[in-house]
């Protein structure tokens, strides 16, 4: 599989690429614009290579900017509207991109160069000059998403044009039916790497991309129209987005009739949520698809039948895809089938590391010999354990989680917490429900005034929205005038949950 061969073949098709509201792009046009784009980045940045940071939402033309990135030889860097304005400074801090291209509004920062993809002159007036040999190379870096890091700076995942080609030759075989001309629906922001999934397998199928903005997925009657309309065959959502939808009764198969597959990914999927979709879409598969960022979107899978649904009470999350073998470790120690350890991916769609940060790539990547070849390998930091073949999914060894789908380190919510003035101490747990995370709760130390508690919550939450995106803000926040301690001195998290059960 190769990407941009593939986007090639369709060079000169009128079928829509991506449709977003009234916005959309032909396969035609996405071609030509970004050839466009890559010319004006090839002749302004000559030997520099660069990544560049695109900022946007879900416009179509945030693909041409990818594209134009990618075949001027340039790794792109997705950062949607909705990530904060001092996380988005941080990721340029961290990537120093020539310019930054973007298809919203961008308030200026620095000396940083903006360029708007829909109205720059100097893009639409360049002369193509790309060739293939301008294009990104198999081990170059192809795309950058910045996920929560524990020191409440973001982690740069880099990924490589063979690490998404062999992700993407992987993907297209997941369901049943052949892939060819369908629609996808997109609705992970392209800051996340779910979206990865969507955007790529849609593109090289020479299908449309499906994409609901955030407005339309937080109102429920617009949402509940668009679907209805979009003649959606493969869903691509975390299990949480598929809940949320549940709720309403109209979602099955008479509102979406050529609905076939849903794909999975990025937390647990529940026997029940798979039973429901099941019994309301009887022509649609249910894959449950296993993976972090660092390896690429994902590198298991296994198709929920109701043999699967019958056999375990916890969904197995699969087997490994071809190129990746997973293996369960205690320390250094594999272990056997049965016995608990952390899940180490090795294989073809490991990422080529953190961008500029060499304490992450020394203590998570590695390499692997299987059978004599030294091979990529990254440490998930997730619990799991092999039964009957099937890898399954139980839970973190350390302090990240998954809210609603959202990925974040605790440590990264205290320590914007504890960047709001006053605020002199924050411990952050997850506050759980039938072993899902509802919210987050923090524990503060608090020195300023309080008029009232529920006041200051919100001066903190309110204060927060600069440093992190809204997810990470906790829902419930407990003034208290000292934290308990473990016996190593570090605050005893453990006993802070058990008084929240
Ligand atoms: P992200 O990098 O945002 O995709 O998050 C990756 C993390 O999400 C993994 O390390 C797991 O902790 C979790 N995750 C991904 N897929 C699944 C799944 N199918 N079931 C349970 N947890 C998952």
């Amino acid at each position: 599989m190769n990407v941009l061969e593939e986007l090639y073949k369709y060079k000169g098709s009128n079928n829509i690429a991506m449709v977003c509201n009234d916005n959309s792009i032909t396969y035609k046009e996405l071609w030509e614009e970004s050839d466009k784009l890559a010319s004006y980045i090839k002749v302004n940045c000559e030997d520099d290579h660069t990544p560049i940071v695109v900022y946007g939402h879900k416009n179509p033309r945030m693909l041409v900017g990818f594209l134009g990135c990618v075949k001027s030889g340039h790794a792109y860097v997705p950062v949607d509207i909705t990530v904060p304005r001092s996380r988005v400074e941080s990721i340029i801090d961290t990537v120093k991109p020539p310019f930054i291209l973007t298809t919203e509004s961008l308030d200026s920062y620095q000396e940083y160069k903006i360029i708007n993809i829909l109205e720059d002159k100097a893009i639409q007036s360049t002369d193509p000059c790309i060739n293939q040999d301008d294009y990104v190379k198999d081990d170059s870096v192809y795309y950058i998403i910045f996920t929560s890091g524990s020191s409440g700076v973001p982690k740069g995942v880099q990924i490589t044009y063979s690490d998404l080609n062999h992700f993407v030759e992987w993907g297209v075989t997941l369901g049943r039916n052949e892939k060819l001309n369908k629609t996808f629906m997109n609705q992970a922001p392209f800051s996340f790497d779910l979206s990865v999934m969507d955007l790529y397998l849609s593109l090289v199928t020479e299908s449309c991309l499906y994409s609901l903005e955030k407005s339309v997925q937080s109102n429920y009657k617009v949402l509940f129209d668009k679907l209805k309309n979009s003649g959606i065959n493969v869903w691509v959502s975390t299990p949480s987005f598929a809940d949320v939808c549940l709720a309403d009764a109209s979602f099955n198969q008479d509102l979406m009739p050529g609905l076939e597959l849903f794909l999975f990914c990025g937390e647990t999927l529940s026997n029940k949520t798979a039973e429901s979709l099941l019994s309301r879409f009887p022509k649609a598969q249910v894959y449950n698809t296993y993976g972090p960022t660092e390896s690429t979107v994902a590198v298991t899978e296994v198709d929920v039948t109701e043999e699967v649904l019958q056999k375990y009470s916890v969904l197995p999350v699969g087997k490994a895809k071809p190129g990746t073998e997973i293996i369960i470790m205690d320390g250094n120690e594999e272990m056997p089938e049965g016995e608990k350890g952390e899940i180490v991916i090795i294989g073809n769609t490991v990422s080529a590391g953190y961008i500029n940060d060499e304490h992450g790539n020394q203590t998570k990547f590695f390499t692997y010999d299987i059978n004599g070849v030294n091979q990529p390998a990254y440490r998930t930091g997730d619990k799991g354990y092999y039964k009957d073949g099937y890898l399954f999914y139980c839970g973190r060894i350390d302090l990240q989680i998954k809210l609603h789908g959202y990925r974040m380190e605790l440590e990264d919510v205290e320590s914007s917490l504890m960047k709001v003035e006053h605020v002199e101490k924050a411990v952050v747990i997850p506050v759980y429900e039938n072993d899902v995370v509802k919210y987050i709760k923090a524990f503060c130390i608090y020195s300023g005034e309080m008029e009232s508690d529920f006041k200051t919550q919100k001066v903190i939450k309110n204060k927060m929205k600069e440093f992190v995106p809204d997810y990470m803000i906790p829902r419930k926040i407990q003034f208290v005038k000292e934290i308990p301690m473990n016996v190593n001195g570090k605050a005893d998290r453990k006993k802070l949950m058990e008084i929240e059960k």
